[in-house]
């Protein structure tokens, strides 16, 4: 279907913004979840008394968003993304709590990555593709952030769908998402144990792996080099004003995801133009 700009751009932001909302669940709750469950797994296998204290049941869709601070459902005009965060200037209606800024961010990124999906493939299988894509980035980047952690909830479906997706060829042939899949865990395991053996430090956990095995998956394993080079300078830039604004120390850990995330989700757009660039300093 070819509709105006205007009308995909209108389509993008609306969309965007309501599964951002969800996104910011999905964010928040997921590890939560995952943690009460990986406590009752460890407590069953050690053979530890617990009582079940009943944990406050929570999934993606249960309990009503609330106020983290005081409990509070939030009511229908206190939930319209970015909007009621304006309105109600970042604090909580009922207990003034602030409200952290991660909510309106995710919107705008999920609008903004919606937005760029549909301008770009029009209404289609791929820009569904590249749309679901870059939500499952936004997810995996704030989890990080948040709890240096990247799901297999998320990494290991990314995965496959990326196969799924290249079975037609949409980003990149199926052999090279094949081998995208399986060089992109492979590499940064290899990269992992060789840091590993000389510094005795682990600089990167196993979601790492499987997160750039994902975007192996999906754009190829000829793009792995240059993934792995833009994300790394992005996290060497960052580390560095870091230290120099003595934000981090030498040696804090600073998660990878979301610098995974963002070079993955350059390359899905830029991927023709990075290539070019990156064969002809290859030729130098
Ligand atoms: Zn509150």
């Amino acid at each position: 279907m070819d509709l105006p700009a205007q009308i995909l751009t209108l389509l993008g932001i609306a969309l965007g913004l309501t599964f951002g909302s969800f996104l910011n669940v999905v964010i928040v709750r997921l590890p939560i979840q995952l943690q009460s469950s990986w406590q009752k797994e460890c407590q069953d296998f050690l053979d530890i008394e617990h009582e079940d204290v009943p944990t406050r049941s929570l999934n993606i869709i249960f309990p009503r968003s609330h106020c983290f601070s005081c409990q509070e459902s939030l009511s229908f005009f206190q939930n319209i993304p970015i909007i009621s965060f304006l309105i109600l200037r970042g604090r909580c209606a009922n207990c003034a709590a602030f409200i952290s800024p991660q909510y309106p961010i995710v919107e705008i990124l999920g609008a903004t990555a919606t937005t760029i999906a549909l301008l770009n493939f029009g209404i289609t299988i791929t820009a569904a593709s590249a749309i679901i894509f870059s939500y499952c980035l936004i997810i995996l980047a704030f989890i990080d952030l948040r709890e240096q952690l990247l799901p297999d909830q998320i990494t290991m479906p990314l995965l496959w769908l990326g196969l799924i997706v290249n079975i037609g060829g949409t980003f990149t042939s199926l052999q090279a998402a094949v081998l995208g899949a399986t060089f992109g865990y492979l590499g940064l395991w290899s990269i992992f144990w060789t840091f590993k053996l000389i510094t005795g430090k682990e600089g990167m956990g196993y979601g790492d792996f499987k997160f750039l095995a994902a975007l192996g998956a999906w754009l190829g394993w000829h793009m792995l080099p240059i993934i792995l080079l833009v994300a790394s300078s992005m996290a060497l830039t960052a580390g560095m004003i870091g230290i120099l604004s003595k934000r981090l120390n030498r040696g804090d850990a600073i998660a990878f995801g979301p610098y995974l995330a963002l070079a993955g989700y350059l390359v899905l757009y830029l991927r023709e133009s990075m290539f070019e660039v990156y064969l002809s300093l290859l030729n130098v």
